[in-house]
């Protein structure tokens, strides 16, 4: 086994502190990474603080995990030790049910095992639960190693394997391209992100943010226009404008006046998850023939697809790097929405 550094976090109300963790004896398709940066995802702080229910303490989250190949199990084909990789929100799936065959691991039917805060055998990690990438290592299967292409920095790739893959996969499923007029709700970790992938796309980016603060960011990241939605004429303005819309905001917000922005066939997609239900009006939906989906990550194909992509075009996370010793105040302050646009911890200084 090995022993690796981490911080954890013991209660909901508790504060990070430094600690060691075992991982597993590296197996025959097991890959053993040297973790370089690990972002901060909003999933993580709601995990931490047990906001989603259900949390097992001690946590160690993090799933935007960047580093090197340390060592490979003897069967392992598909990295090196010395390869640029990186983990995403998932590090095993059943492997067998059809959405796994198709690759799209993230609705595995058995339930994907999730970077962090999992249920998992002993032997798959000690102390049964999965801890994620605040930490100095861990041991994953090489089917689900990415690999950074050179071009993407480390630390700015990091945030591309959750907050990356949440908006590639929705502008790929729901067709971004030329000729299509896409709208981002939200500019903060994954709405940034979003922006910069559209608009290599080749889509017509509008960003849709409470005020215009960031509005500068936005139009250098390739969006073409921005509203403030603080402002009610932002709606009046842009009614049946869209083909597709991304709400990237996990607030709740009014879904009726934004599903009203949408054109003939035109979707709007759920990737921020507030606990509130929705509600829409059925006539909104009915006319234009408007659709309300979800989508959560991609799978380890599209993921790969995905980063493969960024570097092609350049793209990478703005990110502030933190020590590990200022992840409580990093986590205060993402919530606040002052961070442009995502915390990455640097694991040397764990
Ligand atoms: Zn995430
Ligand atoms: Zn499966």
């Amino acid at each position: 086994m090995t022993t690796a550094a981490a911080y954890a976090i013991s209660a909901p109300d508790g504060r990070f502190a430094k600690t060691t963790i075992e991982r597993r004896e590296l197996g025959a398709h097991d890959v053993l990474i040297d973790i370089k940066y690990a972002g901060i995802c909003h999933s993580d702080i709601h995990t931490a603080r047990d906001e989603w229910h259900g949390t097992t303490y001690p946590c160690v989250p993090g799933h935007e995990i960047a580093g090197i190949v340390a060592a490979v199990g003897s069967a392992v084909t598909k990295h090196r030790v010395g390869d640029r990789v990186g983990v995403g929100c998932m590090v095993d799936s059943c492997g067998e049910c059809e959405p796994c065959l198709a690759g799209e691991q993230q609705y595995c039917n058995r339930g994907a095992t999730m970077t962090y805060n999992t249920r998992v055998p002993e032997e798959f990690q000690p102390g049964g639960v999965t801890y994620g990438g605040y930490s100095t290592q861990v041991v994953v299967t090489e089917n689900f190693v990415l690999s950074i292409p050179e071009g993407i920095p480390l630390e700015q790739a990091a945030p591309l394997l959750c907050a990356g893959i949440t908006l590639y996969s929705p502008l790929r499923h729901w067709n971004a391209g030329p000729g299509k007029q896409v709208a981002i709700i939200g500019m903060g970790g994954l709405g940034h992100v979003g922006v910069k992938i559209a608009a290599a796309m080749g889509a017509e980016v509008t960003v849709l943010s409470s005020s215009l603060s960031k509005q500068e960011d936005g139009l250098r990241f390739g969006a073409r226009h921005y509203y403030a939605t603080k402002d009610r004429q932002t709606f009046k303005d842009l009614r049946g404008r869209f083909d597709l819309i991304l709400n990237t905001v996990s607030a709740e917000l009014p879904i009726d006046d934004y599903m009203k922005l949408l054109n003939l066939d035109g979707t709007l997609v759920i990737l921020g998850l507030p606990d509130n239900k929705l509600s829409v009006a059925p006539f909104t939906l009915a006319n234009y023939r408007r659709s309300l989906a979800g989508s959560m990550i991609g799978g380890i194909p599209q993921t790969q697809e995905m980063l493969n992509f960024c570097a092609q075009h350049n793209i990478g996370a703005e990110i502030e790097l933190i020590s590990a010793d200022r992840i409580d105040e990093a986590y205060e302050r993402a919530n606040a929405s002052d961070v442009r646009y995502r915390f990455v911890i640097d694991a040397a200084t764990m």
